[in-house]
C-alpha cells in the first residue's frame, strides 16, 4: 500500500485531504495532530487541504469553538485551500449548511433498499440493549423495524412516531481496511448492527455525512484519530451502497500521557489556546506535534515547518502510539525561543512583562529597546515566554534585596567593601556604556583591590541583583545602566556598613 504515497508523479496532482473538526470545545492538541499531518501530506505532494467544520451535533457545536480552532490552525501556521471562510468549488464546507445534499443521498439509500426507516422508541431500543447485554452479547440494533410492511408504518406514523433512517448492514460480510498506517484491519459486519444514517429532526449522523462529504469533496485521502477505525467498517458499507470508492485511509495512533494512558486533562494542558497562552512558540508545537507518531529518517529533532513539508509521509507514520512528553515540548520550545529573532520574541513577551506590572504599553522607542535587552539576557532561561517575569524583577525594581542564604554570605566577604566602593568610583559619571566598558570596570575594580575572578563578580552581582546567579553580569550592568549600578552599590555598601 505504500506505493500509493511513493509515486509522486501519480499523487502530485490527486492529493486532496481534509481536517474535519467537530467545534464542540477547546482544540485538543490530538486534533492539532491530525490537521498538521493533513496539512504536511497535502504540502509535501503539493495537495490540496481542506478545512471542513462537522457541527451536525448541534447541542454542542459552537460558532466561538469554530473560530477557536481557525485561530488556532491559522497560529500554527496552516493554510487551508478550500474550506469556511476561504470557500471553494465543492461548498458549503459547513456541515449544517449541507443538510439538503444528505437528503438526497439517504433518499437514494431509501429507494435501493440499503436503508429503512426505523420507529422504535428510546425506551424499546434500551430495552432491546439491556437483554442483548443480559446474554452477554455486544448490543446492536437487531433490526426489528427492517420490513416493516407499509401498514405498519402507516400505523406507527399516524400514532405519532417519527422514525430516524437507518442504514442496513449486510449480514455476513467481512470489510478489510488496507490501512496506510496500520497495516489490513478486518471487521465483521454481523458485529456492527443497522446503523442510524439521519436522525428523526433530519440531521445526518457523523458516519454518513463524513462519506457524502468525503466522496463529494473528492477526498483522497483519510488521515485522522485511531478512534475512528472503528467507524470505517460503516463508513466502507455506505460507499459501496452508494455505488462509489472509498478513500485511502490513515489512522494514526493515539496520544498517550507519560503514564502510558490516554493523554488527558489530568496529564496537564490538552488544549492548544493553553500553550499559546504559556507562551509556547507555533513553530516548537508544530515540530513537536510533527514527531508525535512520525519520524524523519535520521536522528534530527528539530525541524522546521519548511523541512516538514518537504519530509513528512505516511509511511513513517509509526503504528504504536505517540507518548506526550512535556519536557521535550520545552526543550524544543527552548530552542525556538533563543534562535528567533530578538525583536520578534519582545514582542511575544512583552504582554507577559505588562501583565505583571513591570511595563506598560505602548512603549517609548527607548523604553522599547531597553525591554528588548532585558528579554536578550533572560531568554536563554526560558522554556516558555510567560516564565520570563520569573526572571526579570531585579531589572525593574528600585532597590534589591540580597535575600538567599547565599547571597548573604557573598556579602559578607572581607574584601567586598573595597570591591563594592571601587567600581563604584569607576562607574560613577553619566552617560551610556557598553558591556566592553562594564568589562573593564570590573577588571579595574579587581586590580585596584586584589581582588580576583568571582570574589569581584560574586559581591558585584549580588549587589546588582541581588542574587549569586543570572544572565551575564556585563550585559546585566548595560542594562541597569550607571545611575542604577550607583544607587545599588551605594546601598549595598550601607547596609555592610550596618547603616
Ligand atoms: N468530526 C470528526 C472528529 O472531529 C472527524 C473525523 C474524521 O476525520 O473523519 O473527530
Amino acid at each position: 500500500m505504500g506505493e500509493h504515497v511513493n509515486k509522486e508523479e501519480l499523487i502530485l496532482s490527486s492529493v486532496r485531504v481534509r481536517f474535519a473538526p467537530s467545534p464542540t470545545g477547546p482544540f485538543h492538541i490530538g486534533g492539532a495532530r491530525s490537521a498538521l499531518f493533513n496539512w504536511l501530506f497535502a504540502r509535501r505532494y503539493g495537495g490540496t487541504f481542506i478545512v471542513r467544520i462537522e457541527d451536525t451535533d448541534m447541542e454542542r457545536s459552537t460558532r466561538e469553538s469554530e473560530e477557536n480552532i481557525l485561530a488556532a490552525l491559522r497560529w500554527l501556521g496552516m493554510d487551508w485551500d478550500e474550506g469556511v471562510e476561504v470557500g471553494g468549488p465543492h461548498g458549503p464546507y459547513r456541515q449544517t449548511e449541507r443538510l439538503d445534499i444528505y437528503r438526497e443521498y439517504v433518499e437514494q439509500l431509501l429507494q435501493k433498499g440499503c436503508a429503512y426507516r426505523c420507529y422504535c422508541t428510546e425506551e424499546e431500543l434500551a430495552a432491546a440493549r439491556d437483554a442483548l447485554l443480559k446474554k452477554g452479547e455486544m448490543p446492536r440494533y437487531l433490526g426489528r423495524c427492517r420490513s416493516l410492511s407499509p401498514e405498519e408504518r402507516v400505523r406507527l406514523e399516524a400514532a405519532g412516531r417519527k422514525p430516524v433512517i437507518r442504514f442496513r448492514v449486510p449480514e455476513n460480510r467481512v470489510i478489510n481496511v488496507n490501512d496506510l498506517v496500520r497495516g489490513d484491519v478486518s471487521f465483521e459486519c454481523n458485529g456492527i448492527g443497522d446503523f442510524i444514517i439521519l436522525k428523526s429532526d433530519g440531521i445526518p449522523t457523523y458516519n454518513f455525512a463524513v462519506v457524502v462529504d468525503d466522496h463529494l469533496m473528492s477526498v483522497s485521502h483519510v488521515i485522522r484519530a485511531e478512534e475512528h477505525l472503528p467507524n470505517t467498517p460503516r463508513q466502507i458499507l455506505l460507499y459501496d451502497a452508494l455505488g462509489w470508492s472509498p478513500p485511502e485511509f490513515a489512522h494514526v495512533s493515539l496520544i498517550l500521557g507519560k503514564d502510558r494512558s490516554k493523554m488527558s486533562k489530568r496529564h496537564g494542558a490538552t488544549a492548544v489556546e493553553q500553550y499559546q497562552a504559556k507562551g509556547y512558540l507555533p513553530e516548537a508545537l508544530d515540530n513537536f506535534l510533527a514527531l508525535l507518531g512520525w519520524s524523519p529518517g535520521g536522528e534530527e529533532e528539530i525541524l522546521t515547518m519548511e523541512a516538514l513539508k518537504q519530509q513528512f509521509s505516511l509511511e513513517r507514520v509509526a503504528k504504536s502510539p505517540a507518548v506526550f512528553d512535556l519536557d521535550k515540548l520545552n526543550w524544543l520550545n527552548g530552542h525556538y525561543i533563543r534562535q528567533a529573532p530578538l525583536g520578534e520574541i519582545t514582542d511575544l513577551a512583552i504582554p507577559y512583562l505588562e501583565k505583571a506590572g513591570y511595563i506598560s504599553t505602548p512603549l517609548s522607542e527607548q523604553k522599547y529597546a531597553w525591554v528588548k535587552m532585558v528579554v536578550d539576557a533572560v531568554r536563554e532561561y526560558l522554556t516558555c515566554l510567560s516564565e520570563i517575569t520569573d526572571h526579570v524583577a531585579f531589572f525593574f525594581a528600585d532597590v534589591v534585596e540580597a535575600e538567599e542564604k547565599e547571597a548573604k554570605e557573598v556579602l559578607a566577604g572581607e574584601q567586598v567593601p573595597a570591591v563594592l566602593a571601587a567600581l563604584r568610583e569607576k562607574v560613577a559619571g553619566g552617560g551610556e556604556w557598553t558591556q566592553a566598558d562594564a568589562k573593564s570596570v570590573l577588571k579595574g575594580a579587581g586590580k585596584e583591590t586584589g581582588a580576583k575572578g568571582k570574589q569581584v563578580f560574586m559581591p558585584v552581582r549580588v549587589a546588582l541583583t541581588g542574587s549569586t546567579h543570572g544572565p551575564d553580569l556585563s550585559q546585566v550592568m548595560v542594562i541597569l545602566g550607571k545611575d542604577k549600578i550607583c544607587s545599588r552599590l551605594d546601598r549595598a555598601l550601607k547596609m555592610i556598613a550596618g547603616k
